[in-house]
């Protein structure tokens, strides 16, 4: 059984699915009994999709950002 040093450990390996079977078996084996280590794994989820999602967000992102500044510029006093 995993402790939770070795699971934080192969957590990035579990999310990207770099781990074997048996490995994968013990990461999960660990959640169902670890509720520290089941928030930590969605946290560490979470900010993966936020960060795969931020590229394609960014040029048109700024952009627009831009564009809100210049026209909150406009508008004030
Ligand atoms: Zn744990």
């Amino acid at each position: 059984m995993l402790n939770c040093r070795e699971l934080v450990a192969r957590s990035s390996d579990y999310i990207d699915g770099q781990l074997g079977f048996v490995q994968r078996l013990g990461v999960r084996q660990h959640l169902l009994i670890c509720p520290h280590c089941r928030c930590f794994l969605a946290q560490l989820n979470l900010t993966r999709e936020v960060l795969r999602q931020l590229p394609e967000a960014g040029p048109e992102g700024d952009e627009k950002l831009a564009e809100r500044l210049a026209r909150a510029r406009q508008e004030a006093p």
